[in-house]
C-alpha cells in the first residue's frame, strides 16, 4: 500500500503564561504529521517535545523521515505492533516524534475501518471521566483569578502547579477560591525530600487529592522517603517516564502519571497501564501544552484510567485542531462524532 505522509510544525500561543517550578512559557510549538491511505483516508498525529526530555520541534523533525520511512516500509497502517517496535529500534529516544507516528497510524487504521479509537480498542466509552485543569504558577492573585475562570467553565478538578516559597498561601488562596472542586497539587521535582515531608503535612489540611512530583527524579530514594511519610498520596510523573520505569516506582509512589510524548507511543501507552495495574498502582495520563491532534488520542485511554489530566489544548489560545468534546472538562467519547482520534485540523 502507498502511504504519503506530510509534516508541519506549528506555534501555538498559550491563553496565559504556563509556569511551572522549572520556568515558565507562553507558547508551545508542535510538530503535526499526517499518514495518508491511497484511498485519501487521513491519520493526523502530533509531536510536543519537551526539552526535559531532551526533545525539541528540530529534532522531532530530524528522525521523523527515519520514522515515516518504517511506516511505508510496513505498507499496512493495521501493523500497529509492528510499526511501533521497528520505530522503537530505528530511533532508541525522540518519544515525542515516534507518538506522533503511532497516533496518526492509529488514527488512520481507525478510520479504515470507520470506528472510533476507543472501539477499535474494544473499550467502554462511558467508562469515562473528567480532565483535570491546570493552574500554572503566577503571583496569587492571578492564580485566584485563573481558578475563578476556570469554575466559570465548569472544571470541576484542578491541578495547581507548586514548588516556590509560598506554596501553601497559593494552595489556601486556590482552595478558598473553589472549595468544592478536586483539588491535587504537582510540585515538578523542586522539593526536597524532608521539605516535601513537611509542606504535605500542612497541604493536607486542604482536602487535597494528592502530590505530584514531590522531589527530583534523580532522587528514587527521596521518592521512596516522601512516599513512605507523606500524608497525601504521591504520583511519579518525572519519574515515570518509560514502561522500564514502572517497576521502578511500584513501591515508591501510589500513582503512576504516563503521557504519550514520553513514552513513545499509544501500544506502549497501554503496556505502562497494564503493568502500573499489576504492580498496584493507579493510573493517571497526563499530557504536555499539546493540541488535539495529539491529546485527541491520549482521550481514548480515559476508560483505562484513574486520572486524567488532558488539558493540553485547554491551555491554548486558540487549538487548529477540533478533538474529543470536553462539556464541563468531561471527556465524552460517547459524544464523538467521528471516526479515529477524532482530531481534526480546521486550520
Ligand atoms: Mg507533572
Amino acid at each position: 500500500m502507498t502511504l504519503e505522509t506530510t509534516v508541519e510544525r506549528r506555534s501555538l500561543p498559550l491563553e496565559y503564561p504556563f509556569g511551572i517550578s522549572r520556568g515558565t512559557t507562553t507558547e508551545t510549538e508542535v510538530v503535526t504529521v499526517r499518514i495518508e491511505d491511497a484511498d485519501g483516508t487521513t491519520g493526523l498525529g502530533a509531536a510536543s517535545p519537551s526539552p526535559h526530555y531532551g526533545e525539541t520541534p528540530a529534532t522531532v523533525e530530524a528522525v521523523l523521515p527515519d520514522l515515516l520511512a518504517v511506516v511505508e516500509d510496513v505498507g499496512d497502517p493495521h501493523q500497529l505492533e509492528r510499526i511501533e517496535r521497528r520505530m522503537r529500534e530505528t530511533v532508541r529516544r525522540n518519544p515525542a516524534a515516534r507518538t506522533a507516528v503511532s497516533i496518526a497510524v492509529h488514527d488512520l487504521a481507525a478510520k479504515r475501518l470507520d470506528v472510533p479509537l476507543y472501539r477499535y480498542w474494544g473499550l467502554d466509552p462511558a467508562e469515562t471521566l473528567e480532565t483535570s485543569y491546570t493552574i500554572g504558577l503566577d503571583d496569587v492573585e492571578t492564580m485566584r483569578e485563573k481558578t475563578e475562570t476556570a469554575l466559570e467553565r465548569g472544571f470541576g478538578t484542578l491541578k495547581v502547579k507548586l514548588g516556590t516559597d509560598r506554596d501553601l498561601e497559593i494552595v489556601r488562596t486556590i482552595r478558598s477560591a473553589a472549595p468544592d472542586v478536586d483539588l491535587f497539587v504537582d510540585a515538578n521535582e523542586a522539593w526536597s525530600p524532608r521539605d516535601a515531608v513537611d509542606k504535605i503535612d500542612r497541604l493536607a489540611e486542604f482536602d487535597l487529592e494528592f502530590v505530584e512530583q514531590p522531589v527530583p527524579a534523580e532522587n528514587p530514594e527521596g521518592l521512596k522517603f516522601v512516599s513512605e511519610r507523606s500524608a497525601l498520596p504521591i504520583a511519579a510523573d518525572e519519574s515515570c517516564v518509560t514502561l522500564a520505569d514502572i517497576p521502578r516506582i511500584a513501591d515508591r509512589c501510589d500513582i503512576a502519571n504516563l503521557k504519550l510524548m514520553k513514552c513513545g507511543g499509544l501500544r506502549e501507552a497501554r503496556r505502562m497501564i497494564s503493568a502500573a495495574r499489576a504492580h498496584g498502582l493507579e493510573v493517571m495520563c497526563g499530557c504536555m501544552t499539546e493540541s488535539n491532534a495529539s491529546i485527541a488520542a491520549a482521550c481514548h485511554l480515559a476508560p483505562l484510567l484513574d486520572y486524567a489530566d488532558l488539558d493540553g489544548s485547554l491551555l491554548l489560545a486558540a487549538d487548529p485542531a477540533d478533538g474529543v468534546p470536553m462539556p464541563n472538562g468531561r471527556i465524552d467519547l460517547v459524544g464523538l462524532d467521528r471516526p479515529g482520534t477524532g482530531a481534526v485540523l480546521q486550520s
